[in-house]
């Protein structure tokens, strides 16, 4: 068994266990493997800059050891990594000393915990400050990079150094110097009345952005280059490269957050201020930090973070929660690896690692077929999950993901789960690639991928899965609306051949549905009238509801503010669709090849049949501040004009909520006539369009 198999079951192991009903000497069996196998992690996450499982689950066994070791204090030893910081520094760099130790931090994993540590340094305070000692703290985001220390003598960059193990780190200088936001010289912005302090050492975090991170990757994937597990890694393995002119390439980024030693005139005595000082001084400070008086204040920042993290392009991992006061943080102190002044609040787990057991792929609405990871079970952040999106099959193959193989995969918010990467290490040889079938699951149509496309498709219209989503699609809230009509009774329907059509919807009878299963009188009667009052809903949602690809609401909408029926988006012509200020060409294109299809055709036909309404609702006619006579109107410019160019009159008529086309025909709204006008005047005077000299026009447009 691997080492990541065996993680993977020792995490079982431990979470059936009782840590405190276990004897010394079973504990010792537990205590070797745990320190074996997070020493492994350690490696691979600090030297190799290659984590095999997700934090959370380094965190889960590092909290079980030291569990045990508080139960057990003998089974500590020098070679736990509860009494450790990070890994030795590799040895392709020089070592040096750090003059103050670069300490990790201490864990909170919820409200509570964070609350029990402020008590401890309440307790530890009282004896010098009195019981009424009330300590603030300052709370900064924990930005997940890499700790650095940075050494300036008499205001000159003279050293850069990784943390390494908190004693010795990497000297790194020629890198540190490739790193844009990094100062070579201390820059002083703003005057505060010193000089550059004769010696200041700041550490702070070397990060990459999320955005930056995903082009780096995407870039050593095209290379067939084994590319980074997440932005930190990226940060770490980029800055410790021997070749400083690889580093200087990467999009490397530097928030400063203390400092270690510094010889100045006057020094800060609060952490907020040192943040203050650093930012004077002209160090990139991260700007969301805060000072709060009460630990309660701290906690509702932690949880207000905790939802909010994805809003900012880089990634945290938490909060850093620090005593305010210098001189409490001195009276407080250190422990072996870790200020007791300072806690790091870990923001609840998005990320575990589990088996990836199958691979199926569905097919969408518009027969977009997508691949499925089909997961063992595993809880994340309290929800179990077992399928996970694996989005396309480039996304798979990029990725490497094979069918048996161990795959991290994370889960944020309301997002829907997804596969992140597999990891290669933990393979045991049958596992299997996977690719795309090539035919429709369903239907065995083979499958179309296009051009400047990730997703392959079904091109079957017929296609049963594809019609079945359509018709749930057609039905959903943002669309027609029908009550009761959701997943499970578009299957029903579709399986049992009452519904072959969008139209046929609304040909369904009393009698046909209470012969479904399920069905009782009240259900069928209220599905009725909810088919029933669908017909009345604006033309926008029913365009929205035909599923044509690419044609969101919001589009939808659009287009519909442009045309006054259904007949008139049919007919309208692909430059004409064009035209519309925010339809671009594959909308339009998109649009104009679905109308051109017979089939859609009937379909419109027999809507209306049955009396659906395909009429532009007077509501849905302008949005606010647009000039009515001109909103929704198409336009055609023919000559020279006198007062504005034509770019410029076609804006102003977009900005009116109008549309601009280049050629005359029986749509045409109106003609504005300039100068030496050419044939499209005749034509217009011929179809009966009206004409509107410049005067009029400018009138009209409110200029
Ligand atoms: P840490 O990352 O939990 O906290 C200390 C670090 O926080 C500092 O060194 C600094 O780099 C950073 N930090 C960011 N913002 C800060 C701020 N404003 N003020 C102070 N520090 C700030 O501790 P660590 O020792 O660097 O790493 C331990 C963690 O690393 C573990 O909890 C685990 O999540 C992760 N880890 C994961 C694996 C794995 O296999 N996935 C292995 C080893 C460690």
């Amino acid at each position: 068994m691997n080492e990541v198999a065996r993680t993977r079951q020792k995490l079982k192991e431990l979470r059936e266990l009782s840590i405190e009903a276990l004897s010394e000497e079973s504990s010792r069996g537990h205590v070797q493997e745990l320190v074996e196998l997070l020493n492994y992690h350690a490696h691979q996450y600090y030297v190799l800059d290659n984590p095999l499982i997700s934090d959370n689950e380094y965190d889960i066994l590092y909290r079980f050891l030291q569990a045990i070791e508080a139960t057990h204090p003998g089974l500590a030893s020098l070679s736990s990594p509860t009494q450790r910081v990070g890994s030795q520094p590799l040895d392709k760099f020089d070592r040096v000393q750090h003059a103050v130790p670069m300490l990790s931090l201490g864990n909170a994993f919820d409200g509570e915990e964070l609350e029990a540590w402020y008590l401890r340094c309440i307790k530890g305070l009282q004896e010098l400050f009195g019981d009424e000692v009330q300590p603030a703290v300052t709370v900064e985001l924990k930005i997940d990079g890499l700790a650095l220390s940075l050494v300036y003598e008499n205001g000159e960059l003279v050293r850069g150094a990784t943390r390494g193990n908190g004693i010795e780190g990497e000297e790194i200088t020629p890198q540190v110097r490739t790193v844009s936001s990094i100062p070579l010289a201390v820059p002083i912005v703003k005057k505060i009345g010193v000089e550059a302090p004769v010696l200041l050492e700041v550490r702070g975090e070397v990060y990459m952005s999320k955005s930056e991170f995903e082009k780096l990757n995407h870039s050593l994937a095209s290379q067939e280059k084994k590319q980074f597990a997440n932005p930190r890694n990226a940060a770490a393995g980029s800055l410790r490269l021997l070749d400083s002119t690889i580093t200087a390439t990467r999009p490397l980024r530097f928030y400063s957050y203390s400092v270690g030693q510094l010889e100045a005139e006057s020094v800060p005595q609060a952490q907020h201020e040192m943040l203050l000082y650093l930012k004077e001084l002209g160090f990139v400070v991260e700007n969301n930090s805060q000072r709060c008086e009460t630990i309660e204040e701290a906690i509702s920042f932690c949880s207000k973070w905790a939802e909010i993290r994805d809003t900012l392009d880089y990634e945290i991992d938490g909060v850093v929660v620090k005593i305010d006061l210098i001189e409490y943080q001195n009276v407080l102190g250190n422990v072996s690896n870790a200020p007791r002044w300072a806690i790091a609040y870990k923001f609840p787990a998005r990320e575990t690692t589990t088996i990836l057991n199958n691979i199926t792929v569905s097919v969408g609405r518009t027969g977009a077929i997508k691949p499925e990871a089909v997961l063992e079970s595993v809880q994340i952040g309290g929800v179990t999950v077992s399928k996970a999106t694996l989005h396309n099959e480039d996304y798979v193959i990029d990725r490497d993901i094979r069918i048996g193989d161990t795959v991290l995969i994370k889960r944020a918010g309301d997002v829907i789960p997804q596969v992140v990467r597999s990891i290669p290490e933990a393979r045991t040889g049958n596992e299997k690639v996977w690719r795309m079938p090539e035919n429709c699951p369903v239907c065995d149509t083979p499958l179309v991928r296009l051009d400047d496309e990730a997703d392959y498709y079904c091109v079957n219209t017929e296609c049963p899965a594809q019609f079945i989503r359509l018709v749930e699609h057609y039905a959903s809230r943002g669309a027609m609306d029908i009550e009761g009509l959701g997943s499970k009774l578009a299957v029903l329907l579709v399986d049992e051949k009452l519904v072959s059509s969008l139209a046929d919807i609304y040909a369904l009878s009393f009698e046909e549905l209470v012969g479904l299963e399920g069905f009782a009188e009240k259900k069928a009667k209220n599905l009725l009238e909810g088919i029933e009052e669908s017909k009345r809903r604006p033309l926008s949602r029913l365009f929205f509801g035909l599923g044509i690809r690419y044609v969101g609401k919001t589009v939808a909408e659009l287009v519909v503010s442009h045309y006054k029926n259904i007949t008139e988006i049919l007919e309208s012509s692909l430059e004409e669709l064009e035209a519309i200020d925010g339809v671009g060409p594959s909308i339009a294109k998109s649009i104009a090849d679905w109308s051109g299809v017979e089939k859609n055709q009937i379909l419109v036909k027999s809507l209306a049949e049955r009396g659906v309404n395909l009429s532009r609702l007077p509501e849905e006619v302008s949005s606010e501040g647009q000039s009515t006579a001109v909103s929704g109107k198409q336009f055609v410019i023919t000559g020279t004009l006198s007062t504005m160019a034509r770019s410029e009159a076609q804006q102003l008529i977009k900005k009116a909520g109008g549309k601009v086309t280049s050629s005359v025909t029986t749509r045409t709204d109106f003609l504005v006539v300039g100068e030496k006008p050419g044939s499209k005047y005749t034509k217009a005077q011929e179809l009966g369009i009206e004409i509107l000299d410049e005067a009029t026009f400018a009138s009209m447009i409110g200029i």
